[in-house]
């Protein structure tokens, strides 16, 4: 079960321990140079240390006294390192090994079982696996160019694209912003190319920069890594799971994908488990209402407009304009 990312884990946490002791040797260099009587100090430690296990190897002696006179010999010398730290100006504990994580000691297990940076680290790589497919930087809020939706109001239907995206822009932007685990979920529908997938890689992108797990990807992509994995298909990398965890999960695209009674179910799952647990999800789909409806069951179709933030997005297609537009600044 997700073996590659086991040992890439393992890998990185084996590299921290390997990092602090570089470090550590490179702070006794230091120390070495700088004052030198700490180390002096650091080696008649080692050696009242050697002393104890003389101690207990000899039988006739009296083994507690002796253990007892090292013992006050190794806090007075344990003291002095301290001290004479101090009064270089160091911290005392500057020659004591650190941990990146002090609960398993960069080893990634606690009594025989995955310490909680190793499962934090292999639930990192499983985001990166799924997201490696998505280029967050290009999409940002300030990309998003407002001047391709018509400042004019529709007569049929009274609204006015500018105005209406200018308020989708700015709830994204605070969405974002301001984001926190229990943020609400988002709906968006529009044709395409009304920037609904611009405006969820901006609010990815910003979410993930602030150090949340995020998830973004088509739901076509997912769904069906899902199912490959359900039905042993290919490896599997807890797909589900990643994406039932994440801070925020991000599905694009929905009903772009195959439509089977299992990804049916896997998408009410998803929504079910994430919307319990006030985990938001932002879902958008090129469908219209009616179409959403051949294509879900009720159960889903009922949840995306009662429990998610309706967002509509409306407009000409962006990208024929800016083909347009680059176009004419050719002539
Ligand atoms: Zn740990």
């Amino acid at each position: 079960m997700g073996n590659e990312i086991f040992q890439e884990a393992k890998r990185r946490i084996d590299r921290r321990r390997m990092n602090q002791q570089v470090a550590l040797s490179a702070r006794l260099d230091e120390i070495q140079e700088k004052v030198p009587e700490v180390i002096q100090v650091r080696r008649q430690l080692a050696m009242t240390s050697a002393e104890i296990s003389k101690l207990i190897l000899q039988k006739n002696t009296d083994i507690k006294a002796g253990i007892a006179r090292i013992e006050k010999v190794n806090l007075e010398l344990q003291q002095k390192e301290k001290d004479l730290l101090r009064q270089n100006g160091y911290p005392e504990d500057y020659l004591e090994l650190r941990y990146d994580c002090p609960l398993c000691q960069d080893t990634g297990f606690v009594d025989g079982r995955r310490c909680r940076c190793l499962v934090e680290e292999m639930r990192k790589l499983s985001i990166e696996q799924l997201n490696h497919i998505s280029p967050l930087q290009k999409n940002t809020f300030d990309t998003f160019d407002l001047s391709f939706y018509p400042n004019e109001t529709d007569p049929k239907t009274g609204q006015n694209p500018y105005m209406s995206m200018q308020r989708v822009l700015r709830y994204c932007r605070q969405y974002a912003e301001n984001f926190r685990p229990g943020n609400p979920s988002i709906f968006m529908m529009g044709e395409t190319g009304l920037g609904k997938t611009h405006l969820s890689l901006a609010i990815a992108g910003e979410v993930a920069a602030k150090g949340y797990n995020v998830v973004y990807g088509s739901a076509q992509d997912l769904l069906r890594r899902v199912e490959n994995e359900h039905f042993g298909r290919g490896e599997d990398q807890n797909t589900l799971e990643t994406m039932l965890d994440a801070d925020l999960l991000i599905l694009d695209d929905l009903g772009a994908e195959f439509g089977s009674n299992f990804t049916q179910s896997i998408v009410y799952n998803i929504l079910n488990s994430r919307l319990s647990s006030d985990r938001p999800v932002i879902i958008s789909t090129n469908l219209k209402a009616g179409e959403l409806e051949e294509k879900y069951a009720k159960r889903v179709v009922s949840r995306l407009f009662t429990q998610l933030v309706q967002m509509r997005f409306i407009g000409k297609d962006v990208r024929q304009l800016k083909r347009q537009r680059e176009m004419a600044a050719r002539k």
